[in-house]
């Protein structure tokens, strides 16, 4: 889906003049490609009128203004589909925050579970597990287990046949216990059955959830539409965690289903592990659907940075170009704006071992990366780091004149070939730079 939408803005790019054939064609091809990743039809059509009514081809400005009010209606119309402008849940301190999980069976809602027990009890809440699914063989155990691995305590019951007593039991308990948030699990059976929804509502009934959260397997395409309507009707919850969209899962269901239901995304799971899970933000998550990946987010954050008022610099990451020099104004630049290790964490590249231990330490190693490239000359800075190769010499000079050794100088220029192969990757013709829709 990503390269289609991405090609399709890249031809707009390619285009001399943008007049309504030129904005059909490019529609027409990211229409096709939303649909092709499973997004509802009448979604697609909303969309593209939505656009063709923002983006007045004749009156927009000529050339480039035009071409980025285009990219960038795309941007914010497929952004507008994923968030409703609803606020989610959240608990509060001080009571016990009852959650509720709904969805069929194989959606994820016990993995999940304990994914976001895990996540709210690192964060310094009080947190326990509830299993009310009596429904699948061995649901219990699976609970079982995984809160066992990540440290949560749990509530639930062999014996016990009524999934809304031992609900009641468990949330009773936990409750007595001074817990802080309490995670309700239910089953899901094998379809929209009658029985599955008149079970949630007796169990709604019972426990009388603060939050009720809808489950939804990211991978189950154009269903997505009828079955997130069916749970709303059920069991009226509140927000939606998708699941399963780690891999080639498609963003299509998530869009449809927060357009049939108007529920927020909380968090998106991308992976069977505890870890795998990642709170949900429309911009970031269309643009992965776009293809646009980590080198944009690095972009955007540098951008964010206010990078682009060095314009030489820009100008050269555009081009490809990038110098020692680069990098060490780079690194400049985050030096003074931090906080470094959230900007670290989103360069490519960038080795486990600079990110390491307290946001100091990492300001700390970045200063001593600059003390070191201080004992550059202007010939080596400006450079591609060729000299260096050419004439060894000079990172013996380096590290002495830096009071280092020669092996944390090459250590330097090492980093410097990743990023520099990074920013290759970016710039160029075909690079990110040209088919990232901009904010004004
Ligand atoms: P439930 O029936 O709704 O409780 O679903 P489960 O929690 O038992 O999950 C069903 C299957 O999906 C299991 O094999 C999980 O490991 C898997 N699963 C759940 N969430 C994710 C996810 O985010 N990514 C991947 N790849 N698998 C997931
Ligand atoms: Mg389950």
């Amino acid at each position: 889906l990503g390269r289609k939408i991405n090609s399709a803005l890249a031809d707009l790019n390619k285009a001399p003049v943008i007049d309504e054939q030129v904005l059909d064609g490019m529609l027409k091809d990211i229409c096709g490609a939303l649909l092709a990743s499973d997004v509802n039809v009448k979604l697609v059509q909303r969309l593209r009128t939505n656009i063709k009514a923002a983006v007045n081809v004749q009156e927009a400005g000529a050339g480039i203004n035009k071409k980025r009010l285009v990219q960038k209606t795309v941007m914010d119309e497929l952004c507008n589909l994923v968030d409703p402008g609803a606020e989610p849940y959240k608990p509060t301190k001080g009571r016990a925050n009852v959650i509720m999980m709904v969805g069929l069976q194989g959606a994820g809602k016990t993995t999940t579970c304990t994914k976001l027990a895990y996540h709210y009890q690192r964060k310094g809440w009080k947190t326990a597990l509830v299993c009310s699914d009596t429904f699948r063989a061995g649901a219990f155990d699976q609970l079982k287990q995984n809160a066992t691995k990540a440290k949560i305590p749990y509530y639930g019951s062999y014996t016990e046949t009524d999934p809304v007593a031992i609900a009641m039991e468990g949330v009773d308990k936990f409750k007595a216990e001074k817990f802080d948030i309490i995670i309700v699990d239910t089953s899901g059976r094998h379809k929209q059955e009658s029985e599955l929804f008149e079970e949630m509502k007796q169990i709604a009934a019972g426990i009388e959830p603060d939050s009720t959260i809808f489950v939804m397997d990211g991978t189950i395409g154009q269903a997505a539409d009828g079955q997130a309507r069916a749970f709303k009707e059920a069991a009226d919850f509140g927000s939606i965690i998708i699941t399963k969209m780690d891999g080639h899962a498609k963003g299509g269901g998530a869009i449809s289903a927060v357009a049939a239901t108007q529920s927020p995304i909380v968090f998106i799971g991308t992976g069977e592990h505890l870890h795998d899970l990642d709170r949900f933000e429309a911009r970031p998550f269309v643009r992965k659907m776009l293809g646009m990946g980590d080198l944009s987010d690095f972009v955007e954050k540098v951008q964010d940075l206010k990078l682009d008022q060095n314009k030489t610099l820009m100008k050269n990451l555009e081009s490809g170009q990038y110098s020692l020099r680069d990098m060490y104004e780079q690194f400049q630049q985050i030096s003074k704006m931090g906080p470094l290790s959230k900007l670290m964490g989103s360069i490519p590249g960038m080795p486990a071992d600079m990110m390491a231990g307290s946001e100091e330490e990492g300001t700390k190693r970045l200063k001593r990366m600059m003390c070191i490239m201080d004992s550059m000359n202007d010939t080596e800075l400006d450079s591609d780091s060729t000299p260096f190769y050419t004439q060894p010499t000079r990172v013996v000079r380096v590290a002495r004149g830096s009071g280092t050794s020669v092996h944390e100088v090459e250590e330097i220029l090492s980093q410097y070939k990743r990023f520099q192969g990074m920013v290759k990757t970016m710039g160029g013709k075909d690079g990110l730079f040209k088919n990232m829709p901009t904010d004004p």
